[in-house]
């Protein structure tokens, strides 16, 4: 079967809780072993020799599965920048760098409840300084994502047929 690597499924729980998104090899063999139906699809078909598929943007388990914990997303430029809006935690600009709150240099880690999304101008401004060192504050404490938030955020994609059902 031709597939387009590119191609990604939401996938469901019975329950229409979002699960996690899977590729569209994983998405066609949920359906073909009749373990996920399909909810959304982009008009397009996958066709092999003996049928023909829609090709899946959303799939429900036809079975009910519970998952005790959702994988973590690690803190990249990219998902701080997602958590944050892409809005910068110092100025409320537009946020296009990551600034380590308590800097690395003076003992800070990397981890979500240190790093905030930052406009260049400002992290360039605080450099590796203390928030009231320069009478900063920040709007918000800073915070793992989780749930919806942390499916999103490991996500590469914004297919515009899954905002229905990533409904917090
Ligand atoms: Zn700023």
């Amino acid at each position: 079967m031709l597939m387009p690597v590119t191609h990604r499924t939401l996938l469901l729980n019975a329950s229409l809780e979002p699960l996690c998104v899977v590729s569209v090899h994983r998405a066609v063999t949920l359906v073909m072993s009749g373990k996920a139906s399909i909810l959304e699809t982009d008009g397009r078909e996958l066709h092999s020799e003996r049928t023909s598929l829609p090709l899946p943007l959303v799939l429900c388990l036809t079975r009910y599965v519970h998952v005790p914990m959702r994988k973590a997303v690690a803190p990249t430029r990219r998902t701080v920048l997602q958590r944050d809006n892409h809005r910068c935690a110092y100025c409320g600009g537009g946020a296009d760098t990551v600034d380590h709150v308590l800097p690395r240099s003076r003992g800070g880690r990397h981890e979500w409840t240190n790093v905030v999304a930052a406009c260049s101008r400002c992290n360039h401004r605080k450099a590796d300084r203390l928030l009231h060192e320069i009478g900063w504050e920040l709007p918000f404490v800073p915070r793992a994502p989780r749930g919806l938030a942390a499916l999103m955020a490991g996500s590469h994609v914004d297919e515009p047929t899954w905002s229905a059902y990533l409904v917090a």
